[in-house]
């Protein structure tokens, strides 16, 4: 298991040989100490990256793809063993965790590919005698900053485009979850990715953070995280005018309506919400169901729910694992405990549960009948196995009651109804939309919020605008 600090191509501790905890959310047991560095370090990696881009730069794009197609390859390789390292650090369910790393892979896959297809333009000039070049260039030593909830696919989402653009990166995980991000470095280090090109660094965020704004040789900033957090570096960037991605939370809503097939929505409702224990970005956070169907969709949704297993995500069979931390069970209970004291009801689950010689992080996947819009649940990212669920009786309120929040990320409904399907994709105020899909991931389409879910996209041809600047060349003959 890799402890150390990735810089330029060699695997260094901190300076002063701090180290960070690194603890298994289920065990509550620490399984690494990690590097913990700071500024003068960071510095070091951005020395590195900057070294490293104009060489990194000059490849063909046939050249980076070989490489990212290899490190891609490598981790398909070692599924089992980046699945087993996750599962420790972050606690989500093995198979989980597998389908994790297939999903990482695939972002680098597509860069791979796609880095091929950059193109420029040449626009017809106003003059006989001039020409208009457009050229795509990579945008130079990029920042990367990454949550704990995909402590794999949340970098190769940044990584896989960023390299396959021309730029080298210096990458910052969460320090929850900083073993998989090292064991990514070690496979970039095996594919053969030039030294520099990959960095990265662990160890106190706001301290790293600033040394990546303080330094004008980085160009642009990718963050995935919270709000709050991506609010504090759009300030901070402000005063360098720093390029920046910002994917930050969501609060997802799930409609139901009258022409919904419910054993559908029931399914996608439950895979949706439940995946890595509700600890997820685009996971379902509040339902709202049409008269007709409400009472079929709870009956169904209550039994799915009663039957998920919860315990040690390493042991196979596992549907919900741990929550992340203390705070992270805490602010689950507060959510449930609000919404009991407004007048909801809790037919399934709403308490902590305590599986034998475990850590006491766990909550029952849990289902509340009566959500109001005055409920935590209603308003806030929950971020733990909570659904929430709420009538509604005409359309026009459902769309209403999806828009009254300030998260745009993702959105889903389900109806069989063609114009209605049309209907409330346009209308939803959201930056992903599920149409009867409870799964809208993947690596070929653009990934990303509207409001305070931040902007810029990942995914598809589209993150490649994320890393290139458009270098428009006025040419006399
Ligand atoms: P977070 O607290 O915002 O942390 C995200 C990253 O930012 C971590 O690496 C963290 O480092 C770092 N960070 C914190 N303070 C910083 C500072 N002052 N300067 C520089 N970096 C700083 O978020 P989280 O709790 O890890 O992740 C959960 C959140 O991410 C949720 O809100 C979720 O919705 C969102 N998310 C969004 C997407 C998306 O695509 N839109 C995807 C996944 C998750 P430390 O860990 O060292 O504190």
């Amino acid at each position: 298991m890799q402890t150390h600090n990735l810089i330029d191509g060699a695997w260094v501790g901190a300076s002063d040989g701090a180290t960070l905890r690194v603890t298994n959310p289920a065990r509550d047991e620490v399984i690494a100490e990690v590097a913990s560095v700071g500024a003068a370090e960071t510095r070091s990696a951005i020395d590195a990256a900057w070294r490293a881009r104009e060489s990194w730069a000059a490849k063909t794009a046939g050249e980076r793809g070989g490489l990212l197609s290899a490190l891609a390859g490598l981790m398909r390789r070692d599924t089992d063993r980046l699945a087993a390292l996750m599962t420790a650090e972050q606690g989500k369910p093995l198979a989980e965790a597998r389908g994790e790393i297939a999903y990482a892979a695939s972002f680098l896959s597509w860069a791979a590919e796609e880095g091929k297809r950059l193109t420029g333009d040449i626009i017809p000039a106003s003059a006989p005698d001039k020409r208009i070049l457009v050229l795509r260039q990579p945008v130079g030593v990029t920042g990367i900053i990454t949550p704990w909830n995909f402590p794999a696919a949340m970098i190769t989402r940044k990584l896989g485009p960023a390299l396959a653009a021309g730029c080298t990166v210096v990458i910052k995980p969460a320090e929850l979850t900083p073993l998989s991000a090292l064991a990514i470095g070690e496979l970039a280090c095996e594919a053969g990715i030039p030294d520099g090109v990959v960095n990265i660094v662990t160890g106190d965020a706001a301290t790293i953070g600033d040394a990546l704004f303080d330094d004008d040789r980085v160009r642009k900033l990718s963050f995935t995280g919270s709000t709050r957090v991506g609010q504090l570096l759009m300030s901070k960037a402000s005063e360098h005018l720093l390029r920046l991605s910002l994917e930050l939370g969501g609060h997802a809503p799930f409609l139901v309506f009258d022409d919904a097939d419910v054993g559908k929505a029931v399914a996608a409702a439950v895979a949706c919400k439940f995946r890595n224990a509700g600890q997820t970005c685009i996971c379902a956070n509040r339902f709202y169901v049409q008269d007709g169907v409400y009472d079929e969709f709870v009956a169904g949704f209550t039994e799915a729910v009663s039957k998920l297993t919860v315990g040690d995500g390493a042991h196979e069979g596992v549907d919900i694992g741990p929550l992340i931390n203390d705070a992270a069970v805490e602010k689950v209970e507060s959510h449930v405990e609000d919404a009991r004291s407004h007048g909801a009801t809790v037919p399934v689950g709403g308490d902590r549960v305590h599986p034998k010689g475990l850590a006491n992080r766990f909550y029952a996947p849990t289902l509340v009948e009566g959500m109001t819009p005055d409920m935590k649940l209603a308003s806030e990212e929950t971020f733990g196995p909570v659904a929430p669920v709420a009538r509604f009786t005409a359309e026009r309120e459902a769309i209403e009651l999806a828009n009254a929040s300030e998260y745009g990320l993702a959105a889903y409904y389900f109806t069989r109804d063609a114009s209605r399907l049309m209907r409330v994709a346009e209308a939803l105020e959201y930056g992903i939309v599920g149409a009867n899909d409870g799964g809208p991931s993947t690596a070929q389409a653009p990934f990303g919020g509207v409001k305070h879910s931040g902007f810029g996209r990942e995914g598809g041809k589209y993150a490649m605008d994320e890393y290139t600047e458009i270098k428009y060349v006025s040419w006399q003959l």
